[in-house]
């Protein structure tokens, strides 16, 4: 026997809740989607700061999911994707082209950062260097790298990123292992500009769970790349999720009991220590980034992996 829909009591009800026990139609559930992060976006202020938005497109679900919603939602802010193209073979192609058909679907502006033209490298030159064997960690960083410049250099006001609730806890996780407390402390949902002339960083999906994301693009048809990236997943990082996913069937609100402690228990107390704007930093001479020294740590790695390939630095 098929269930009505909980909220309009007129569809029938293809999504279960769980952490609510609703059953929700496609409708319904779209509204419901959309609405929280509507919440989320004014709760932290989040496209208060101006009116030109930077978003990482990647052709990956977050941040399809994230141009979508917020295009639908705030259709009169100015808004420029910008795609970091890895130069991974079928996999690059195959992102690139989503994001592309995405843009183009929601007439927004696409910025490509062609990692071959940018910087002269491409992901698999780095799995020939020392870097090859933390190769998901080395990408990590040149992508942060790549997508701050690109930003930069764009001049936006504000650079929204698809950092969904799974992603927010799982590295929270992991910093708390590793006693990392800044890197938790980067997980908030609004990094103020550093430097102060630079963009406010917002993740308007930070409370989003991740199925959902999956089912809200599964949905509405959303162009998503397809490949997965060759050089496989994090495996670290998915055996974690897994323990959140498990926690979760026995507690349905757990991740949203985590996320609440963190935005109003640690940040108020992290903030107090690791206010940004106190920091001593130099401008990079090669990137224009800030920087402990003349060149930032990313530049110099960059720098080894293109000589180690044996390209002019
Ligand atoms: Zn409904
Ligand atoms: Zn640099």
């Amino acid at each position: 026997m098929p269930v009505r829909c909980s909220r309009c009591k007129e569809d029938y009800g293809e999504i279960y809740i769980r952490y609510m026990r609703q059953y929700l139609c496609l409708n319904c559930f779209n509204k419901f989607f959309e609405s929280r992060v509507k919440k989320t976006v004014e709760k932290y202020r989040m496209l208060d700061k101006g009116s030109y938005i930077g978003i990482g497109l990647s052709g990956g679900k977050d941040s399809a999911a994230l141009l979508t919603v917020l295009k639908k939602l705030y259709p009169e802010k100015r808004y420029i994707a910008i795609h970091l193209h890895h130069g991974i073979n079928e996999y690059s192609e195959d992102s690139y082209e989503k994001a592309r058909l995405l843009a183009e679907a929601l007439d927004v502006e696409l910025h490509v950062f062609k990692y071959e033209d940018e910087i002269g490298i491409t992901i698999p030159d780095v799995k020939r260097t020392k870097y090859g064997r933390k190769i998901c960690s080395t990408c990590g960083f040149i992508r942060r790298w790549a997508l701050a410049k690109a930003a930069r250099e764009l001049g936006v006001d504000i650079l929204a990123t698809g950092h969904n609730l799974d992603d927010t806890l799982e590295v929270m996780l992991s910093s708390f292992i590793s006693g990392d407390y800044r890197s938790i402390y980067r997980l908030k949902p609004v990094l103020p500009p550093f430097p102060p002339n630079n963009y406010w960083k917002v993740k308007p999906l930070i409370n989003s769970p991740e199925y959902e994301i999956l089912l809200y693009v599964s949905f509405n048809r959303i162009p998503v790349k397809s490949l997965n990236c060759p050089f496989g997943d994090d495996a670290r990082s998915m055996r974690r999720k897994d323990i959140l996913k498990y926690w979760e069937e026995k507690e349905p609100m757990i991740k949203f009991q985590l996320f609440s402690s963190f935005t109003k228990k640690l940040i108020p107390i992290l903030d107090r220590i690791y206010e940004d704007g106190d920091l001593e930093y130099k401008i990079c001479k090669i990137c224009g980034g800030p920087s402990s020294s003349d060149i930032c740590s990313t530049c110099r790695r960059i720098n080894y992996i293109k000589n180690k390939i044996g390209l002019k630095v």
